[in-house]
């Protein structure tokens, strides 16, 4: 079966609601969309504190799931030699919090097929979902691209702008792998 890499943090995991929380606070206003369109919320002038988040215990453990999620990754599991795969080192209470958040909305996920890291370059794979162009760049297989704010402008990856297109674009990769095996 061939391997999939899949992220966790905006491919998974949303930190935008925890974001705009910070940011309000930050800022005395609710910040929109548009003001961090092509990059990342806390690149904005004044907002660098808004990154700090990341190292707060608990933070990891509270995200919401990003939509369709749980469906397109239980089916992936069932046919795809599935990772996940997650930058964890930099943010020291990321580790319990990630695991325990994958246990409660992923329980299907073996242990096995956890990976948490720092720099991504040293895993190997057929295919990578991913929002970060970076992690994509030093893949070996095949780079997806799950959209996000701050990678709109990047032209150089196959984009996928949600789980259903995740779902449609494997189930066209089952369906050619299949006919090149009859
Ligand atoms: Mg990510």
């Amino acid at each position: 079966m061939p391997r999939i890499i899949i992220d966790m943090d905006e491919v998974l995991a949303d930190n935008y609601p925890a974001f705009h929380r910070a940011a309000a606070a930050q800022l005395g206003r609710p910040l929109a969309p548009e003001e961090y369109r092509g990059k990342k919320l806390y690149e904005l002038p004044g907002l660098e504190k808004v990154r700090d988040i990341l190292y707060e215990k608990g933070h990891f453990r509270n995200l919401p799931v990003i939509e369709g999620a749980v469906e397109v990754v239980k089916e992936l599991y069932d046919n795809y030699e599935v990772f996940i795969v997650t930058t964890a080192t930099e943010f020291r209470y990321s580790f319990l919090d990630k695991y325990e958040w994958l246990e409660e909305h992923f329980p299907f996920i073996h242990y096995d097929r956890i990976v948490f890291c720092g720099d991504k370059s040293i895993v190997r794979g057929d295919f990578m979902i991913d929002d970060k162009v970076k992690n994509l760049a030093g893949f070996n297989g095949t780079g997806l691209l799950f959209t996000a704010s701050h990678n709109l402008a990047d032209q150089t990856y196959h984009r996928v702008n949600n789980w259903q297109e995740v779902r449609d674009y494997f189930a066209q990769e089952r369906r050619s792998r299949m006919a090149r095996i009859a």
